[in-house]
């Protein structure tokens, strides 16, 4: 291996040589870069084979990254080289995918071993797959006469010469047990052999009958369609109101990459969505697609990144570490929801899906369709600016109308006291039950309350590691950070001021709407959709099964149920704080607030009855309530672009976020300090802060933020580079680098 750079070599040595071959590999690490070693004589090795290789006598997997464009001022000589100690069986990395890495890591300024850790989801794949043993007829040769039963003649009758049958399956045909086909071996009548390596992943059927798309849906499909068959790299947004068929739009752009015999990846945000999904899809090609997110099992990790190397599973849904597999023809990139802030990866390798999968697609040379409702700025002003081709479907299928969204005066008609649902929603809710329709009501918090408070003395219970408020968890008894995780049980007094019986719930979260919701309609079925009440896709997909087959009259959820989700029976949506995503500083606030409620409000009326949208808001008038009402997401996105565009913010200029953070809060301020005083300036080039973030203490680590603003034509990373470069960090802090934010905690 590579020790230092080479600089301390002692100027006495013979003179190194710097014959022998070598190869340079990229380690899944943290390092610099990748490492040169020595290949051993009669070893042909190329690039992106994955090999073994030692790094401080640790055995490890890398892969053969090219060579360098600029090699090392000093390379390391030939005797102290490292061998690489073996190739494995597995595919080789693709160009694409090693391209894609180095992109990665240069735009998110991240060591590529760190980029290069996410492709290789499963060491495990890199193994030969391992065979299973069968049965196989043992043909003639054996002149043993061995005796004959009826059973023994019925597995006979069942086996074929030549093909190796699994053991139970073929015991189930013959109708024997198990003991029976030990005999027969036993008997020289067959012989057990290896089961050639079934593929899990069955082709899905593009030609397998879907729903006939007619008008704005067949020319779209037919665009996208034309794309997918150019074989080149092209972006295209895919917009249309929801409930308008995008799906099944772009389902058919997924059969053409089929009939070219390419892979297709479909990117969703939020694996939660995949249940109905995953049916859409089934319904239309006939079989099931890989699936790829953090909760499949080591196994079927194993065997999708496997399937995907070897072309064997043709189409890929999955969150997005799915752009990382080692797709080998990559022809069609599909991005669902692309507004969706769950698409940025905000720790390790902090980088944004939705942009990466273009990247991604790019490389490759395959077509990229970015789908939503409510696309994003950035998107739409790519689409605008021709980067980006755009398609819309601007009606909802089979004639259903887009609900009729109003606001209700939180000032004019408010709650009781002490409640969260107005009259005038009340009223809606039990118009809805009583016509045996569904309503659900949306508020965008877990848990009980956001707040606990000390009545006598105005004490707040807060998390001891950040600057958070613990929420009331009441079902479970327990406050809970919902930034670190920290829990504790609600105390019997409070422990400012000691007076027993005093802490009170402040402000509501889905569970005390549900108590609300209880207390008004005792009858109604009820169903909680909240990420923690509902762990993983099996059982977000039941709920919404449920919701679908009318076990279900009233559904209570967090931004959960605002994701995609078929409801056919839903007519009626109650957003119980309409505000509530306006607070705060964020940029794109407005922006999200609109995006989120829509999606809610998109829930309702998509079968033959209307639906109707409620939003509880203290201030009607505000712009984002506005466009909720008119419908008018367009005008609402050129407002934004208006307020954004003559101050440079995203998309009209580029950011980047500075974090340093550390346990001792002087160190943290210092380095700040520093990278303050050592800030980029120049034409087009501004720095914000350095200033507490506004979580300035999260996991007990105080943290600043610093903001680099950039002219859209510069670039960040080489002023972040050459930035970084001019300022030491002591080990104690982290400074982490977040190209493009859109979280600013
Ligand atoms: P979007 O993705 O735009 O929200 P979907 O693709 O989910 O819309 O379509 C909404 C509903 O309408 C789905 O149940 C879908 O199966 C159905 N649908 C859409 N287009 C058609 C069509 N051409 N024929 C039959 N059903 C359709
Ligand atoms: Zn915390």
């Amino acid at each position: 291996m590579l020790e230092g750079s080479g600089k301390r070599r002692d100027m006495k040595d013979t003179p190194p040589v710097f014959s022998a071959q070598r190869v340079r590999v990229l380690l899944p690490l943290p390092l610099a870069g990748a490492y040169d070693y020595r290949v051993p004589p009669g070893l042909d090795i190329q690039s992106g084979e994955f090999v073994t290789v030692s790094l401080n006598h640790r055995p490890m997997i890398g892969v053969v990254w090219d060579a360098a464009e600029a090699p090392e001022a000093v390379p390391v000589p030939d005797h102290r080289l490292k061998p690489v100690n073996a190739i494995l069986p597995a595919p080789r990395m693709t160009v694409s995918l090693r391209r894609f890495i180095d992109w990665v890591a240069a735009y998110t300024l991240s060591p590529p071993g760190a980029v290069l850790r996410m492709a290789m989801g499963s060491t495990a794949a890199l193994e030969p797959p391992t065979q299973q043993a069968g049965w196989t007829l043992a043909g003639p040769g054996s002149n043993r006469q061995p005796r004959m039963t009826p059973e023994r003649q019925r597995v006979l009758a069942v086996m074929e010469p030549g093909r190796v049958y699994a053991g139970a399956p073929l015991a189930e045909a013959a109708g024997v047990s198990l003991g029976v086909l030990r005999g027969m071996a036993d008997n020289g009548l067959i012989r057990p052999a290896l089961l050639p390596h079934a593929s899990r992943f069955s082709r899905p059927d593009p030609d397998h009958p879907g729903p006939r798309l007619l008008g704005a849906q067949a020319e779209a499909a037919t665009q996208l369609v034309a794309k997918v068959a150019a074989r080149r790299f092209g972006v295209t947004l895919l917009t249309g109101v929801t409930g308008s068929g995008k799906t099944e739009v772009y389902l058919d752009a997924v059969a053409e990459a089929l009939r070219q015999g390419r892979q297709a990846l479909v990117l969703l945000p939020e694996i939660a969505l995949s249940a109905q999904w995953l049916e859409r899809f089934k319904a239309r090609f006939g079989v099931s697609p890989a699936l790829w997110h953090s909760e499949v099992t080591p196994r079927t990790r194993r065997d999708t990144w496997r399937a995907v190397a070897e072309g064997e599973a043709p189409v890929v849904v999955g969150a997005r570490s799915a752009l990382f597999l080692p797709f080998p023809d990559l022809g069609l990139v599909i991005v669902d929801e692309e507004h969706e802030t769950a698409f940025k990866q905000e720790d390790g390798v902090v980088y944004n899906a939705r942009d990466m999968a273009v990247v991604r697609a790019r490389l490759a040379g395959a077509a990229c369709v970015l789908v939503s409702a409510t696309p994003s700025l950035e998107s739409l002003t790519n689409a605008e600016s021709g980067r980006y081709e755009a398609l819309d479907l601007p009606e909802r299928h089979g004639g259903a109308s887009l609900p009729a969204v109003e606001t209700v005066d939180l000032r004019r008609t408010p709650p009781e006291r002490g409640r969260f649902l107005s009259p005038p929603l009340i009223e809606a809710v039990n118009a809805t039950l009583e016509r045996g329709e569904q309503a659900m009501l949306f508020l965008n918090r877990r848990g009980y309350a956001p707040l606990t408070l000390c009545r006598h003395c105005g004490h707040r219970m807060r998390c001891p590691n950040c600057t958070a408020w613990l929420v009331e968890h009441r079902a479970r008894r327990q406050l809970q950070c919902h930034h670190c995780g920290h829990t504790e049980a609600p105390p019997a007094e409070c422990p400012e001021c000691g007076t027993a019986n005093s802490l009170v719930a402040v402000g509501p979260g889905v569970e005390r709407v549900l108590e609300e919701a209880a207390a008004l309609w005792p009858e109604a079925r009820r169903l909680v959709m909240a990420s923690d009440t509902l762990p993983g896709p099996a059982a977000a997909g039941m709920a919404a099964q449920q919701i679908q087959d009318r076990e279900v009259d009233l559904i209570i959820g967090t931004q959960i149920v605002a994701k995609g989700w078929h409801f056919p029976h839903l007519t009626l949506v109650g957003v119980v704080d309409a505000d509530l995503g306006l607070a705060g500083g964020d940029l794109r606030a407005a922006e999200r607030t609109v995006q989120l409620l829509h999606q809610v409000a998109g829930r309702a009326g998509r079968a033959e009855a209307p639906g109707r949208v409620l939003l509880q808001s203290f201030s009607p008038e505000h712009p984002v309530m506005q466009a909720l009402i008119s419908g008018d997401l367009d005008a609402f996105m050129s407002e934004e672009a208006a307020i954004r565009r003559p101050g440079h913010w995203p998309p009209f200029g580029r950011l980047a976020a500075l974090i340093v953070s550390s346990e001792d809060e002087r160190e943290a301020d210092r380095t700040a300090r520093d990278l303050g005083l050592a800030a980029p300036g120049g034409e087009g080039v501004q720095v914000l802060g350095p200033a507490p973030a506004p979580l300035a203490l999260l996991r007990g680590r105080h943290r600043r933020r610093l903001l680099l603003k950039t002219r859209r034509e510069i670039a960040v990373q080489p002023i972040l580079r050459d930035w970084l470069a001019r300022v030491p960090v002591p080990n104690s802090v982290r400074v982490q680098v977040d190209v493009d934010p859109v979280s600013f905690l």
